[in-house]
């Protein structure tokens, strides 16, 4: 497992709790690719709020363009990349009741970051996304599923308000919230628990951090980690429990026999050994089921649960018929 910025023994910057980033220094973005996109959102928020920024017809076969699709920015190639994306955006507002607002992640990291220099924070913007992108993330949100929306309230999870509300595509967010935070290309995601949102940031369109090769199931894995810090942290003092490997969320037990975390940056606390071990749950299963059986089986009692019917109801006798005999 490559290691990542977090790892005990790596001299770095403290990170905030729910921030997840590649451990690569790399920027294979290009500076120009992002001024483009800039330049067109700024021109695309002097339009009307929904039409495409130009007409279909001025593109080259297979090339992207920039759509506004339900009020966000969505580099397309062709009509049905429009309509996917739409019924992606729609379906995750009215099934999940999440909407898809980048200004929103904007202001969610800006906010968070509100001690580092105002030059800093200024250099965040919100940036377009890729139908690859937003197919990714709604496969991690399906994971959540009965806990999301209306169905929540049929779940063991009703009585509590939904975590996450928001998601953004972002350029960048800020190292560390001080006088010396600065624009931070490598973060992947970052979940803002203040502000319910969800910001994915540009490092993701090439991170293939815990999948090689697999830019859009590394997506998937980083959102799923990020929204499993709002969604299911409910259940940390359970996990602390099943696993002997913590004493609270910050302290190891030290315990020699203790199942340890699934992955290295899962050593850092036991909040980021949850969402660790919860992406590799809906991720990468048998890897979680091999290595750590106890995380997950405490994870798949917790998410068989959900659906469960609440109250108290008796125990169905399966030898109902006999027993009336
Ligand atoms: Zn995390």
């Amino acid at each position: 497992m490559d290691h990542r910025v977090g790892e005990p023994g790596v001299t770095q910057t403290p990170l905030a709790p729910a921030q997840r980033r590649r451990a690569t220094t790399e920027h294979p973005m290009l500076a120009l690719q992002r001024a483009v996109g800039n330049r067109a959102m700024a021109q695309l928020a002097q339009r009307a709020p929904s039409g495409t920024a130009a007409p279909p017809a001025a593109h080259a076969p297979g090339a992207e363009y920039l759509v506004v699709v339900s009020g966000e920015p969505v580099l397309v190639r062709s009509d049905a990349d429009e309509q996917r994306a739409k019924s992606i955006i729609d379906t995750v507002s009215a099934t999940y009741r999440i909407s898809v607002d980048s200004l929103k992640g904007v202001k969610a990291t800006k906010d968070h970051y509100a001690n580092a220099p105002q030059a800093e924070r200024d250099k965040i913007a919100a940036i377009p996304w890729h139908i690859r992108e937003l197919v990714a993330v709604k496969k991690a949100l399906d994971h959540f599923a009965p806990i999301l929306g209306q169905a929540r309230s049929y779940s063991t999870r009703g009585a509590a308000a939904q975590e996450i509300s928001t998601l953004g595509k972002v350029n960048t967010s800020i190292t560390k919230n001080t006088a010396a935070g600065v624009a931070d290309p490598d973060t992947l995601g970052e979940f803002y628990g203040s502000s319910s949102t969800f910001a994915i940031y540009q490092s993701s369109e090439t991170s293939t951090e815990d999948f090689p090769g697999d830019v859009d199931k590394q997506i998937e894995a980083t959102t799923t980690h990020e929204i499993a810090h709002g969604l299911m942290h409910y259940m940390i003092d359970s996990f602390i429990a099943a696993t002997g490997f913590w004493l609270d969320e910050d302290t190891k037990s030290g315990t020699s026999d203790a199942e340890h975390p699934p992955t290295d940056y899962g050593n850092k606390n036991a909040r980021e050994d949850l969402s660790e071990s919860v992406m590799l749950y809906f991720v990468d299963e048998a890897r979680l089921k091999s290595s750590c059986p106890k995380r997950h089986a405490a994870i798949r009692e917790a998410v068989t649960l959900w659906a469960a019917p609440v109250g108290d109801f008796p125990t169905p006798d399966p030898n109902a018929t006999t027993a009336m005999a």
